[in-house]
C-alpha cells in the first residue's frame, strides 16, 4: 500500500485518478475499513494539506464548507451560528477525539457500521457476497425500507445538510458538478453495490449552504446521549412557510420525509418496528422546533 501527501488539490486528483487509490481525510473510517478488509487501497491520497480547510461566505448570504473542515470545528463555528441543525449535529457527533479527527467530506462518505458488514467473519450481500445476514439474523437496528440490503445510513451530518438545502461539489481531472446533499447517496443494486454515486476518481471538494433557513433543529436517538451512533435522528428547517425534513438511520441512505406523512415507504418489520414510533416522535419535535 502506498501513501501520498497531496501538496494541491489539482495534485491529489491527479493521483485520485489511478486505479486503487483512496483519499484519506481524518481516517477516522477510511482506517477500520482497512482493518476489516473492506478497503484494500494500492494507493492512499493524504488530501489533508490541499486547502480545503475553510469556511467562506458566498455572495448570496451562505457559505462555503471545505471538504476537510473538521466536525469540532464545525460544532463552534460562528460562521454557522444561524444553522442551528448543522451546528448541533456536529456537535453530538461521536467524540470530542473523532470531532477533532473527522472531517466533514468523511463524515458524508463513511461507510455503514452494519456489523455483519464490518464484521471479519462475514461477506455479506453490501461487501460482494450473496447474503444479508442481517435480514436472516439480528437486525433490531437496521433500516425500515424493504431492499437486498437493510443497513442504516449512519451520518449526523447528511441530514443536517439535507434540511437547510445544502449541496455538494465534486471534481475530478473531468470538470465538476454540484449534487444535491441526498443525491450524493445511491441505493445498491446487484450490479452496483456501493451507497455513494461519486464517480471513480470524484472528490468532494465543498459543501455549499444557501442562505441559512429561518430556523432550523436537528432530534437524535442514540443508545447514549453521547458516544453513540444515530439510531434515528432527524432534521428540520423551515423556509418560509416550507418546513424540510430529512432523517438519517432509516434507509440504506439519508432521505427527505414528507413532514406529514413521514412513515410513507418505511414499513420496517418485527425487529426494527420501534423505529417508525421513534420515527414519529422525532419529527413531531422538529417541525415544532421550527414551527
Ligand atoms: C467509534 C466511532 C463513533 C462514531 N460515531 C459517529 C456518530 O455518532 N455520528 C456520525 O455521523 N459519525 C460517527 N462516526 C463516524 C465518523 O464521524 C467518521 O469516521 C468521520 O466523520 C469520517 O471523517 P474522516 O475525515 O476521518 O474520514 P476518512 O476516514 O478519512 O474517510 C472516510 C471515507 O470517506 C472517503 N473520503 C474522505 N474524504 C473524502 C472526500 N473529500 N471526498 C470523497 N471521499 C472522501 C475516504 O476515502 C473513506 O472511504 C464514528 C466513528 C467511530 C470510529
Ligand atoms: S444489511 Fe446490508 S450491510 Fe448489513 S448484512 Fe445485510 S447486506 Fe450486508
Amino acid at each position: 500500500m502506498e501513501y501520498a501527501r497531496a501538496g494541491s488539490l489539482d495534485e491529489a486528483l491527479l493521483l485520485l485518478e489511478r486505479a486503487g487509490a483512496s483519499a484519506l481525510a481524518g481516517g477516522t473510517d477510511l482506517a477500520g475499513q482497512i482493518d476489516r478488509g473492506l478497503a484494500a487501497p494500492e494507493l492512499i491520497v493524504d488530501i489533508s494539506t490541499v486547502g480545503l480547510e475553510e469556511i467562506t461566505p458566498t455572495d448570496d448570504g451562505g457559505l462555503m464548507i471545505g471538504a476537510t473542515v473538521t466536525l469540532a470545528r464545525l460544532a463552534s463555528a460562528t460562521e454557522l451560528a444561524s444553522y442551528a441543525a448543522i451546528a448541533t449535529a456536529a456537535g453530538l457527533t461521536a467524540s470530542p477525539l473523532l470531532r477533532n479527527q473527522g472531517t466533514i467530506g468523511g463524515n458524508l462518505c463513511q461507510r455503514t457500521r452494519c456489523w455483519y458488514y464490518r464484521g471479519l467473519e462475514w461477506n455479506c450481500w453490501l461487501a460482494g457476497g450473496d447474503t444479508c445476514y442481517a435480514q436472516i439474523g439480528e437486525h433490531s437496528k437496521h433500516n425500515l425500507q424493504p431492499g437486498d440490503c437493510i443497513s442504516a445510513h449512519p451520518s449526523d451530518m447528511a441530514p443536517a445538510l439535507a434540511a437547510c438545502a445544502a449541496t455538494v461539489i465534486a471534481r475530478s481531472t473531468a470538470g465538476e458538478r454540484e449534487l444535491a446533499v441526498l443525491d450524493l447517496y445511491r441505493r445498491p443494486s446487484q450490479d452496483n453495490r456501493s451507497l455513494l454515486a461519486l464517480r471513480p476518481g470524484e472528490l468532494l471538494t465543498h459543501v455549499r449552504l444557501p442562505a441559512p433557513p429561518e430556523a432550523s433543529t436537528y432530534r437524535r436517538l442514540g443508545e447514549r446521549r453521547a458516544f453513540s451512533f444515530p439510531l434515528v435522528s432527524v432534521a428540520a428547517a423551515r423556509h418560509g412557510d416550507r418546513i424540510t425534513v430529512a432523517a438519517t438511520g432509516v434507509a440504506n441512505v439519508p432521505v427527505a420525509l414528507d413532514p406529514t406523512d413521514p412513515l410513507r415507504d418505511l414499513p420496517g418489520n418485527p425487529q426494527t418496528g420501534w423505529k417508525r414510533r421513534a420515527l414519529h416522535t422525532l419529527v413531531q419535535r422538529a417541525t415544532d422546533d421550527v414551527g
